[in-house]
C-alpha cells in the first residue's frame, strides 16, 4: 500500500505531462527528437524510473516527501499523468523500465547492484527480450535457447554457455546498455530462464524497426548469435524453480498490465480534453456521448487503481490487472476514434496530435497482451472465484 498522496503526485507531475505534449509531435515525426526532450531537462526520468532507495541521490519529492515510484499504485498514477502528454515517451524513456520489475522479483543482491548501478547512469536504456518473430510472446514456446558449450557451426567463435535466438518488437533494444533475455535451457514450463545481458557482448546484434505508433519506444529486433552467458547472468538462482524463470516472470506481467492500462486512461483523457479545447459548443447528442465517455473514464481509472492495489498485494493473481487492461483499452480505442469526427471530416489531418493518439492505441493494445488474452485471463480468474470486484467490468 502506498503512503504517497496520489492527488499530490498527480498535481506535481501535470506540468511534466504538459511538457511531453509540447514535444510529442516532434518525437512522433522523428523518434531521435527524444534527445531534445531529454536535453531540455523537463522530464525527471531517473526520479520516475522506480529505482530502489539507495541508488539515486535525488529521489522525487512531492510536498517534501520522497517518492520512489516502486509500487504499482505509484507507477499507474505517474504513467497516466505523463501519458496525457505522450504515452510513448513513458515507455521509451531511459531507465529500469520493464526489466527493473523482473530484476526486483528475481535478482539476487549482486545482480540487483549490477543492474541498478549501471542504469542509474544518465541516459541508460534497458530492454526486455521476450517476444520472438515466430513465437510471439508465448513464453512457453520460446525458441531462443541457452546452448551449452562449443562453437556454433554457423558463426564459430564462442565457447561455453551462449544465447542463440532472435527477439523482435522489443522496446529500446537498439540503444539499450543492458536488459533481460528470456531463453529456454530445457523443455517444459520450468525450462525457461531469464538472463541479465549487457548489449556490448559479442554476438548481440540489435536494430530499430519502423513503426506507426508509440514511436518513442523505438521498437527493435535483436539477433543473439552465440552471445556468451556467464553464471551470474541467470536471474533467480537463489529461488525455487517455480519462482524463477517464466513462472516467476508472470508476477512481473501482472504488475505491468495496470501500467499499460493507465497509459490508455491517459490517452483517453488527452483525447477528451483535446476536443473540448478545440470546440466549445456541442449538440445535445454529442454532449451526452462526451459525458458518457467521462463517466467511463472515471470508472476505468478506478478499476486501474484497484488492479494496481491488487497487483501490489498479490502479484501472482492477474485477474484484476487483466480486467483493467481490457477495460481501459476498449475505452481508449472507442474515444480516440469518436473524437476526430467531432472536429470535422479532415480532423486527423488538421489535428496531428489526435492522429497520433489514434495510432498509439494499437501499440498499447499489443503491449503485455491483447484484450482477447486479457479476457481469457479474466474468465479464468472469475471461474476460480478470484477478484470478485471484476464485476466492475
Ligand atoms: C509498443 C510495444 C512495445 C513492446 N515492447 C516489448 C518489449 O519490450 N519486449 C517484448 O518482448 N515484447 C514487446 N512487445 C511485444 C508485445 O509484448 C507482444 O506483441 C504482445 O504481448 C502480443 O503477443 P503476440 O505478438 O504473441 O500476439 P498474440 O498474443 O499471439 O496475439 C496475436 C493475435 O491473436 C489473438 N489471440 C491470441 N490468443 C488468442 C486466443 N487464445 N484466442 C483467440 N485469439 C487469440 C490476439 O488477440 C491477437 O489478435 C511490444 C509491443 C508493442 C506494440
Amino acid at each position: 500500500m502506498s503512503t504517497v498522496d496520489l492527488d499530490a503526485l498527480r498535481d506535481h507531475l501535470r506540468p511534466v505531462g504538459a511538457a511531453l505534449r509540447a514535444h510529442a509531435l516532434a518525437i512522433d515525426a522523428d523518434p531521435g527528437a527524444l534527445h531534445t526532450l531529454l536535453d531540455s531537462g523537463v522530464l525527471p526520468y531517473r526520479e520516475l524510473g522506480g529505482f530502489p532507495p539507495g541508488y539515486l541521490d535525488d529521489p522525487l519529492r512531492v510536498r517534501g516527501v520522497p517518492v520512489h515510484v516502486r509500487t504499482c499504485v505509484e507507477r499507474v498514477v505517474v504513467a497516466e499523468t505523463l501519458a496525457w502528454g505522450d504515452a510513448s515517451v513513458v515507455v521509451g524513456a531511459p531507465g529500469p523500465s520493464m526489466s527493473g520489475v523482473v530484476v526486483d522479483d528475481l535478482a539476487d543482491d549482486e545482480q540487483r547492484d549490477r543492474f541498478y548501478e549501471r542504469v542509474a547512469q544518465p541516459r541508460t536504456w534497458t530492454f526486455f527480450g521476450l517476444t520472438e518473430p515466430d513465437r510471439g510472446s508465448d513464453a512457453a514456446a520460446l525458441e531462443t535457447a541457452v546452448a551449452d558449450g562449443g562453437p556454433d557451426p554457423a558463426d564459430g567463435g564462442a565457447v561455453g554457455p551462449v544465447l542463440r535466438g532472435h527477439k523482435k518488437y522489443v522496446g529500446n533494444v537498439a540503444r539499450a546498455s543492458l536488459g533481460v533475455v528470456f531463453a529456454r535451457h530445457r523443455p517444459g514450463p520450468l525450462g525457461v530462464g531469464v538472463h541479465l545481458v549487457d548489449t556490448d557482448r559479442p554476438g548481440f546484434d540489435a536494430a530499430p524497426l519502423s513503426t506507426t505508433g508509440m514511436r518513442a519506444v523505438q521498437l527493435g529486433e535483436v539477433r543473439l548469435r552465440n552471445v556468451p552467458l556467464l553464471p551470474h547472468d541467470t536471474l533467480g538462482r537463489h529461488l525455487s524453480p517455480s519462482r524463477r524463470g517464466l513462472l516467476g516472470a508472470v508476477r512481473t506481467f501482472n504488475r505491468l498490465r495496470p501500467v499499460v492500462a493507465s497509459l490508455a486512461v491517459g490517452v483517453t483523457r488527452a483525447a477528451l480534453d483535446y476536443v473540448r479545447a478545440e470546440r466549445s459548443s456541442f449538440t445535445a447528442d454529442e454532449r451526452w456521448r462526451l459525458a458518457t465517455f467521462e463517466d467511463r473514464l472515471h470508472a476505468a481509472r478506478a478499476l486501474v487503481l484497484q488492479a494496481a492495489r491488487a497487483a501490489d498485494a498479490d502479484p501472482a493473481d492477474g485477474t484484476l490487472p487483466a480486467a483493467a487492461k481490457a477495460t481501459a483499452l476498449d475505452l481508449a480505442e472507442e474515444v480516440t476514434h469518436a473524437v476526430p469526427p467531432l472536429l470535422g471530416p479532415g480532423a486527423r489531418w488538421e489535428h496531428p496530435y489526435l492522429d497520433k493518439l489514434v495510432r498509439d492505441v494499437p501499440g498499447l493494445e499489443m503491449m503485455e497482451g491483447t484484450r482477447t488474452v486479457q479476457r481469457l485471463t479474466l474468465a479464468q480468474g472469475w471461474l476460480q472465484g478470484r477478484a470478485r470486484h471484476a464485476e466492475l467490468v
